[in-house]
């Protein structure tokens, strides 16, 4: 069954299309700008005037949406409010690219942790401890600005109790009932997140009394349940799609929700997954392409219905002629 190329390809299943994959990027505040993230090899962040050309180079791979992640340039305040300025990169950004490429799907990263002051995903209350509720009706405000500027649907990321209620009931009030909700369900408190932090200016910082870390409201990698029962929450709030965060570490999570669910189901190859690649490359122990191919079929393997990967450019050297 293995003897000729021929053979093998009859029965070997293909990789996800290319216009179910999305790219994330990041966006800063200035024009011409186009940084290379040190961590994040081939990754750039860039300003709202070269963004739209980077992305005119994925757009001809064949990709079908993106991700806009954004950095503050307003000062961090404790409840992140620079985060829902109309004005932001974010929005900016999601307003440059509907308008060059009307038929792609743009997404918006929600979160605080890039505009906080202390790098959580929520404001803190006096004490150092994060406010839940206050953070949905923040996170409401952000999604609202997103979708404002356009954006095809956003994807929240705080994971605050309560969030994906908070934001879709905030857009069915404003009229935006036909946008789309996609719900990072499943993100684990990974140490897979370096390399983005990096991108974004988003690690926490020392508060007297704050967490020094998420793992107060992300997921537990050693609780694959009380993941599950996230997403279960999340599609019972209205979430249109759920997300398992990080992929390559949780395939397990990735094939448990495709089989608990009939929506769809994202795999976010994260940051740190794309490094690790890169970094074993670069030492000479293994292929850059053939890693990163190997281990993106995992990810239709486990059932992936929408792949958000850094290798998104790469697309068509990567799977551009069968292997
Ligand atoms: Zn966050």
């Amino acid at each position: 069954m293995r003897r000729t190329e021929g053979i093998r390809a009859l029965f070997d299943i293909d990789p996800l299309p290319a216009r179910r994959w999305c790219w994330p990027t990041f966006v800063v505040p200035g024009t011409g700008v186009e940084r290379e993230i040190p961590s994040m090899p081939g990754q750039y962040n860039y300003s709202v005037d070269r963004l739209i050309p980077a992305v005119e180079r994925v757009i001809r791979q064949g990709i079908g949406s993106v991700m806009v992640f954004g950095q503050a340039d307003a000062p961090k305040d404790n409840g992140g409010s620079a985060a829902w300025c109309p004005h932001a990169p974010v929005q900016e950004a999601v307003r440059a690219l509907k308008r060059a490429f009307p038929d792609l799907t743009v997404w918006t990263d929600v979160c605080l942790c890039a505009y906080t002051a202390h790098g959580h995903c929520a404001p803190l209350r006096p004490d150092g401890t994060p406010d839940n509720d206050a953070g949905c009706m923040a996170l409401a405000k952000v999604a609202l600005s997103h979708v404002e500027a356009g954006a095809d649907g956003v994807a929240p990321s705080a994971m605050m109790d309560g969030q994906v209620r908070a934001i879709r009931s905030a857009l069915d009030e404003a009229g935006f009932e036909e946008r789309l909700l996609m719900a990072y369900s499943a993100k684990f408190a990974s140490a897979l997140y370096g390399p983005f932090r990096d991108a974004e200016g988003s690690a926490p910082v020392a508060v007297p009394g704050a967490p020094t870390d998420r793992r107060g409201y992300q997921a537990s990698y050693a609780n694959p349940d009380s993941a599950m029962l996230e997403l279960v929450q999340d599609e019972a709030e209205g979430a249109d799609i759920l997300m398992v965060k990080p992929a390559l570490f949780y395939l397990d999570m990735l094939r448990r929700a495709k089989e608990r669910t009939l929506l769809p189901v994202a795999a976010y190859n994260v940051s740190g997954e794309y490094a690790m690649i890169h970094a074993t490359a670069r030492q000479g122990w293994g292929d850059l392409d053939d890693l990163a191919r190997e281990s993106l079929l995992a990810l239709t393997r486990a059932g992936a219905d929408l792949i958000i990967s850094y290798w998104a450019p790469f697309y068509g050297r990567l799977f551009g002629k069968r292997r």
